[in-house]
């Protein structure tokens, strides 16, 4: 947060005005702001950081910005299978380079941390207790196997799914009794069984939702973790969160918000729920269609301060001619009250329009050139990449041709470019196509990685490797002469890797269809 703006700084009993400038987390966890509006992202780590977590953090950071309030950043890793530290430092690392930056979070810490929920472990039993203590929420023995054929049961019955309750009605001596034997068991919410909940969302206006509908949630897990809902409410509660505003994909889940804090004794927040981004053809922006992390676009080269413009003209009325704003002026025109359910298209066509813009028009030919060698650099693209062209070339002009493709936004890929290969299409096809599906399972993405994944696919094929890394070489560079793979794939980035592959099978599937 630069610039300068008033904040109140409490010292014990009195209240000072200053007028500060400079980045408020240098200051001590006794800071106001002067309208105590908090929001916050929070994102959980279990993949590429996604343009649509820009979205939801570009709107709540706006939001605070409008009001003189915080924003804050909080790192949801109640699910520990899915979430990595490689993916936390992802996240940040494209929240900053958004220019979206948070006053409290995991990495500056604050005045209600920690903000990473898997270190909040102790914090949020004592709630559970209190709504077990008081009958709001019950333990729940039933095992995973009986949970799958109640599922079936349903699904057979047409009905729909959720648990049936059969531990609702265990006495309670049955229950100490389970519990002090160590039986495994999680604890879930009561439901009302009769009537709608009701609330008023800043978007969806009053809204309700039969009760019938709301699921008796499992709130602490086995292994003692709470799960997204009952961490969230939590948190929310803590950290003194005033507005929740995240994607559409939550508003069902309000009616268990709402529950928990009632039953809680708590005052909720107030609720945004804003419509999800989506293509052209109105299809959730999913990156099986269309490159959805924000580092395929910092890789491309788009400016940040495009994208957030573009993004942030989903918050505003403007009139043509009027598109090109900074972050400033983008909070200026910010209007939560006006906002539409109608959904925001992610149209690249437009994002290239206005990134061309800022390329142009917005800055100084030394900016430019500044821009061109930070964006060359990142994550060491063209200086390692060079390093690796010097046993391969004879000359330093072959450089473009042997290494550009680590910059190139698009290698030109067409049928020609795998003809001179020895596998068929067909072969190729499989080959590309299997590495494009099973590169999502690696979780780290390093040349280690990598190589153990290509492997292990290779062995699954019944091929050689040599056999499997020609068509790779082509589908990632455009060429069968390049740098190593492995090394190059991985310093392109797994969201670059994944489109490049993807174009490759569109281009080798008509090439097979085509036969
Ligand atoms: N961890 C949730 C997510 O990644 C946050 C949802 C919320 O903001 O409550 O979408």
């Amino acid at each position: 947060m630069a610039g300068n703006r008033f904040i109140a700084i409490e010292f014990e009993t009195r209240c000072h005005w200053l007028f500060f400038s400079g980045p408020l987390h240098a200051l001590t966890s006794k800071i106001m702001t002067t309208s105590g509006v908090r929001v916050r992202i929070a994102p959980s780590p279990t993949g590429e950081p996604h343009v649509g977590t820009a979205y939801i953090a570009l709107f709540n950071y706006l939001f605070a910005k409008k009001h003189g309030g915080e924003f804050i950043l909080r790192i949801e890793d109640t699910d520990a299978t899915r979430s990595t530290a490689e993916f936390e430092q992802k996240v940040l690392d494209a929240l900053k380079w958004c220019g979206l930056e948070w006053s409290e979070g995991p990495d500056i810490g604050g005045p209600y941390g920690p903000y990473r929920q898997s270190e909040r472990k102790e914090t949020y039993r004592p709630f559970v207790d209190k709504m077990v203590n008081e009958g709001n929420a019950f333990r729940c023995f039933c095992t995973p196997e009986r949970l799958e054929q109640m599922r079936e049961a349903q699904r057979a019955a047409g009905k729909p799914p959720g648990y049936d309750g059969l531990c609702l009605h265990l006495k309670a001596e049955e229950v100490e009794a389970r519990v002090a034997a160590g039986e495994p068991h999680v604890v879930r919410m009561k439901i009302p069984t009769e009537g709608a909940c009701e609330f008023h969302d800043g978007v969806y206006g009053d809204v309700s939702i039969p009760w019938e509908s709301v699921d008796m949630q499992v709130l602490l897990k086995a292994d003692g973790m709470p799960t997204y809902h009952m961490a969230n409410v939590v948190d929310d509660h803590l950290m003194k969160i005033t507005h929740v505003a995240r994607g559409e994909e939550w508003l069902a889940s309000v009616p268990k918000h709402i529950l928990i804090y009632k039953y809680l004794g708590l005052e909720p927040p107030k609720f945004m729920h804003l419509s999800l981004m989506r293509n052209h053809d109105k299809s959730k922006l999913s990156k099986r269609k269309n490159p959805t992390s924000i580092s395929y676009y910092s890789a491309l080269g788009y400016l940040p301060e495009a994208l957030m413009n573009f993004l942030g003209l989903f918050f505003i009325q403007i009139a043509e001619g009027e598109e090109l704003l900074t972050m400033e002026e983008l909070a200026e025109k910010f209007d939560p009250e006006n906002l539409s359910k109608a959904g925001a298209i992610f149209d690249v066509q437009k994002l290239d329009w206005l990134n061309g813009r800022w390329l142009r028009e917005k800055l100084t030919s030394e900016e430019f050139l500044d821009r061109i060698l930070t964006w060359a650099s990142e994550n060491g693209r063209l200086t390692e990449g060079l390093k690796l062209a010097q046993s391969r070339i004879s000359k330093l002009g072959e450089l473009p041709q042997l290494a550009g493709f680590m910059l190139a936004s698009d290698v030109g890929l067409t049928p020609a470019s795998f003809a001179g290969l020895k596998t068929s299409p067909e072969e190729t096809l499989e080959i590309v196509s299997t590495v494009q599906a099973d590169l999502e399972k690696i979780l780290e993405w390093n040349v280690e990685t990598i190589e153990a994944e290509l492997r292990a696919i290779s062995d699954r094929l019944g091929k050689k490797l040599r056999v499997v890394t020609p068509p790779l070489f082509v589908a990632v560079s455009g060429n069968q002469r390049s740098l190593p793979l492995f090394d190059s794939m991985a310093l392109l980035g797994r969201s670059v890797v994944r489109q490049r592959l993807k174009v490759a099978t569109q281009v080798l599937t008509s090439m097979v269809g085509a036969k």
